[in-house]
């Protein structure tokens, strides 16, 4: 067997800080991969600019030139630089639409290093070992502030319930394999939310643990609103189960009349009333109930329309003999 060709993916929003830096300890990991015959010579970086306004690009391009040159044996470097900024889960899509083709094995990986490289090997052996998929873990969380390491673990915890399928403390540092990343841009919806989509795709699944480092230079590209957006997809995108809740509320106000309705008729006949009272609590109840109801029930079939029209593969096909 040949070696496998690796690409890296790497989304890039304005981190003219870190790349350089980025680049020497990818393009050194690659040689040390390459000379230990894990991966082949063939294998190279992509970064993928997500419509940066500073020299990221201008950066990017010397990369991809310095890594053509005849004196320094580098790996290539390519560029995508996307019309504007289309949000990290596209520019990963990006990423691995272009390398589909030419790779046999694409790891994403952010920009800023802070997902731990040294793992790549380990990730590689597994590859070798016959797993398709490998999720990146993260052991702990002490780099992030507080307030995101709390918010992070409810939100699995909810996507869970929600029964979403994804992986805890995974962002999107993993490895996919060339039938992988094939299947997945088989998928063809709008709202991306990649981590529960990889971890659906079947195949045999990895995983790999490590200590999420602090940020070299720049800054987070990630404002509270992209990370609630961010959020609100990964729940929307997989779950009907919100719209189903509503039923369920409006069954509970209609069983909650019949308790109030005893209860006004009680009041109503000892006289404990002022006129229209009796008659205003049972509408309130009775029509808030049915409403609900009648809006889960419509729900339920918007759901239905919902994953109509996200035309996902209802398959997907592992091996044949
Ligand atoms: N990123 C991107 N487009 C965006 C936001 C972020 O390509 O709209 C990239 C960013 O350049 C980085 C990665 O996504 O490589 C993760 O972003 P960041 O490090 O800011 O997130 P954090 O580590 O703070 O969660
Ligand atoms: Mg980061």
């Amino acid at each position: 067997m040949s070696l496998p060709i690796l690409s890296i993916i790497l989304p890039c929003l304005n981190e003219e800080d870190v790349l350089s830096a980025t680049n020497q300890r990818l393009q050194a990991l690659l040689c040390d991969l390459s000379s230990d015959g894990l991966i082949s010579n063939n294998s190279y970086l992509v970064f993928v600019d997500d419509g940066s306004t500073d020299s990221t690009w201008k950066i990017i391009q010397d990369l991809a030139i310095e890594s053509q040159s005849e004196r320094k044996p580098l790996h290539d470097v390519k560029g995508i630089r996307l019309s504007r900024n289309f949000g990290f889960q596209n520019a990963l899509l990006a990423g691995l639409e272009s390398v589909a083709d030419r790779c046999d094995i694409a790891i994403t990986i952010d920009a800023d290093l802070q997902d731990d490289i040294s793992s790549i090997r380990e990730m590689i052996e597994l590859y070798i070992a016959g797993n398709d998929i490998i999720f990146g873990i993260r052991n702990d969380r002490n780099s992030d502030s507080k307030f995101k390491r709390e918010s992070a673990r409810l939100y699995y915890q909810m996507l869970h319930h929600l029964g979403v399928n994804t992986i805890s403390n995974h962002a999107d540092f993993r490895l996919l394999s060339n039938r992988v990343i094939k299947d997945l841009l088989l998928y063809d919806e709008r709202n991306l939310f990649l981590r529960g989509l990889v971890a659906e795709l079947g195949y045999q699944q990895a995983k790999v643990y490590y200590t999420r480092q602090r940020r070299e230079a720049g800054a987070s590209k990630f404002p509270l609103r992209k990370m609630l957006n961010f959020a609100i997809d990964g729940i929307t995108s997989f779950s009907v189960r919100p719209v189903r809740m509503i039923f369920f509320v409006g069954l509970a106000f209609l069983l909650t009349a019949i308790g109030i309705f005893l209860y006004v008729i009680i009041r109503h006949m000892h006289g404990h009333t002022i006129e229209g009272w009796t008659s205003l609590m049972l509408s309130i109840w009775f029509c808030s109930g049915t409403i609900l109801m009648a809006l889960g029930v419509i729900g339920e079939y918007i759901g239905k329309i919902y994953t109509e029209v996200k035309h996902r593969p209802l398959y997907s096909i592992r091996e044949k003999i």
